[in-house]
């Protein structure tokens, strides 16, 4: 399974960062086949950076359920996608947190991303008090469960990235035992929905990962590929966790 590595640069960059883009579409266009690589943009910057890097995947960091409507300052998936988005996360816990989005809100989400021809990355991830209650694997299958879209999805264009609440921006990262553990959880909850379908998913590690833990995530069982949030900021630093999933 070819790997997927997504950047999310968060409420980070303006056009002054398009170098960056331009300097991680260059390289990643030398592994085309090898990697599949995302950057989740600020919305403000989508459209400079699809016209600035045609063929290279420029994505959303979250979007409207609705297609339109009273929804002051939100964007719907096909403004998006008219804009140049081809994917889009949803259900990040940035978002899950700050903006009280549930698991219902987070299905609706990706359910309109996939209906607008967006691909999605629907993250899911426990918090730390929950982990250290031993209740990690059950608390993020029911996450999976309530937020997965309905209805046949094609793995091509549609991926969960789990991601431990605790090690998002906090430098610590999930021991890799507990990342194959977790990840084999959510694939038979994906087995589970879709079938044989749901064996193709790629499933996503996300949480501090850098350039000297991407190889050993990488090769741990049933990761996908990764979403980096920090690393992903500066070819400098992303480059490597790209070459790392190749
Ligand atoms: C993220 O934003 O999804 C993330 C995993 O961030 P970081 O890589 O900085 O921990």
């Amino acid at each position: 399974m070819v790997k997927l590595v997504a950047g999310n640069w968060k409420m980070h960059g303006t056009s002054a960062d398009l170098g960056e883009v331009r300097a991680i579409a260059a390289f990643a266009a030398k592994y085309e086949g090898a990697v599949d690589v995302a950057l989740c943009l600020p919305a403000t910057l989508i459209h400079r950076a699809a016209e600035a890097v045609p063929g290279f995947t420029v994505g959303a960091q979250d979007m409207h359920a609705n297609e339109e409507g009273a929804h002051t300052g939100d964007l719907a998936a096909a403004m998006l996608h008219d804009a140049g988005a081809q994917i889009v996360i949803v259900g990040h816990s940035e978002r899950r947190d700050a903006h009280r989005e549930a698991d219902a809100d987070v299905r609706a989400k990706a359910e309109a991303g996939l209906r607008a021809g967006l691909k999605v990355i629907l993250c899911v991830g426990e918090s730390l008090e929950v982990r250290e209650a031993g209740r990690a694997e059950e608390t993020v299958a029911a996450q999976v469960d309530a937020s997965l879209p309905q209805g046949p999805v094609d793995p091509a264009r549609f991926s969960v990235a789990y991601e431990p609440i605790w090690a998002i921006g906090t430098g610590r990262v999930a021991e890799c035992g507990d990342i194959e553990e977790m990840h084999a959880a959510i694939r038979a909850r994906l087995v589970a929905a879709y079938g044989e379908a749901g064996a193709g998913v790629r499933i996503l590690y996300g949480g501090s990962v850098k350039a000297s833990n991407a190889a050993e995530i990488f090769a741990t069982p049933e990761v996908g590929g990764a979403l980096v949030g920090g690393a992903s900021l500066t070819a400098a630093d992303f480059l490597p966790i790209v070459e790392a999933g190749a």
